[in-house]
C-alpha cells in the first residue's frame, strides 16, 4: 500500500472502504458505525454482532419484560 499522502482522492476512498468493510460495522438496532472488536456478539436470534451500547440496554430490558411481576410501593 502506498502511503496516504500519494493517493488521489478514488484511492483513499477506496482504501477507507476496505478498511470499513474489515474493521468496521453498522448496528442493526441503531444503525450507528462500529468497530469490529467492539461489537459484541449476540447467541441468539439473527442480528448477530450489536453496539455495546445496545447489548447493554437489551440485557437491562430483557429480565423485565420476561418476569411482568408487580410493582412493589
Ligand atoms: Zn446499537
Amino acid at each position: 500500500m502506498k502511503p496516504i499522502e500519494e493517493l488521489d482522492d478514488e484511492e483513499i476512498i477506496k482504501e477507507l472502504k476496505k478498511w470499513y468493510s474489515e474493521n468496521a460495522l453498522v448496528c442493526p438496532i441503531c444503525n450507528k458505525m462500529i468497530l469490529v472488536k467492539e461489537a459484541v456478539e449476540r447467541d441468539k436470534e439473527f442480528l448477530g454482532k450489536i453496539c455495546s451500547s445496545c447489548f447493554e440496554i437489551e440485557q437491562e430490558e430483557e429480565p423485565i419484560a420476561m418476569q411482568s411481576r408487580p410493582l412493589q410501593t
